[in-house]
């Protein structure tokens, strides 16, 4: 098991859910935790969290869209505590809408950020690892990332994105740099991932998922991460696939 007490991680889309869960989850370990998002309140309220059970953590305001922003994050958390070496590119949404009601500005939003704001975050914090010679990416994709649902149409093409861009740099830094690159996929999960559809009918379909079986918490997808970390160094889980036991 690779000892991970002292390791400094940057965790986009910390303010709540599957990144809030990790950043407890990681501080809890002894890692000092960076958590970025938009919602400061909800940030500086984590970090009281984390400090007041010991662990140590610093808010940074980033939206994952503004390339500046993503660079002068990553720039404070390198100078408080000298590199990055966990970076858990989590930040994400998913609107829903079927194609032909053309919410545009939904797709685009999408694109930016699960895709463009993943590439910003990699592109920031990959120099400080690659000058190390290590370090841990972690990517989160979704079961959308593995096959298609209606009305999931451009979200499951960013999570494919995610899943390929996943691999391919896995195979680019692994080898030649000593990165290792886990890209996670999970099921539903119980997060405010879905009060973002606004869509009727579709933000109904998938609370009457949620009638008919156990979400996972972000704690599961926290565990999950945690254990993919403290493999051996020449371990590396390429892709954790996390389903609901009752999800099909
Ligand atoms: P949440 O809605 O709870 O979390 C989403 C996070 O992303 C928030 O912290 C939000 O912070 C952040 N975020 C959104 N837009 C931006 C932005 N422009 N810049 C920076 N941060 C942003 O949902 P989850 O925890 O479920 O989602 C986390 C990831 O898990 C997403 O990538 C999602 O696609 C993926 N996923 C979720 C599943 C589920 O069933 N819940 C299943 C499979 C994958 P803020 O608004 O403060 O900026």
């Amino acid at each position: 098991m690779t000892n991970i007490e002292g390791k400094v991680a940057l965790i986009t889309g910390a303010s709540s859910g599957i990144g809030a869960a990790t950043a407890r989850k990681l501080a809890q370990t002894g890692v000092t935790v960076g958590i970025a998002a938009r919602r400061m309140d909800r940030l500086n309220e984590l970090k009281n969290q984390i400090e007041a059970d010991g662990g140590k953590a610093m808010a940074i305001e980033m939206d994952v869209i503004n390339p500046d922003a993503v660079e002068t994050g990553v720039a404070r958390l390198v100078e408080a505590h000298g590199t990055i070496d966990i970076l858990f590119n989590n930040a994400g949404l998913m609107p829903l809408s079927d194609i032909d009601t053309f919410k545009t500005d939904e797709w685009h939003r999408m694109v930016d950020v699960n895709l463009k704001g993943l590439l910003n975050t990699t592109a920031a914090a990959l120099p400080h690892m690659i000058k190390q010679k290590s370090g841990h990416v972690f990517n989160t994709s979704s079961i959308a990332g593995r096959k298609v649902f209606k009305g999931l149409t451009v979200y499951c093409a960013t999570k494919h994105a995610v899943t390929a861009f996943s691999d391919g740099l896995r195979m680019e830094v692994g080898n030649k740099h000593n990165i290792r690159v886990t890209c996670i996929q999970p099921g539903a999960v119980s997060t405010e991932l879905f009060e973002q559809i606004s869509d009727l009918a579709l933000r109904q379909q998938m609370e009457d998922l949620r009638k008919q079986m156990t979400f996972l918490e972000g704690e599961d997808i926290a565990d999950a991460l945690l254990y993919a970390l403290q493999a051996p160094a020449h371990v590396d889980l390429a892709e954790l696939f996390i389903m609901p036991t009752q999800q099909e």
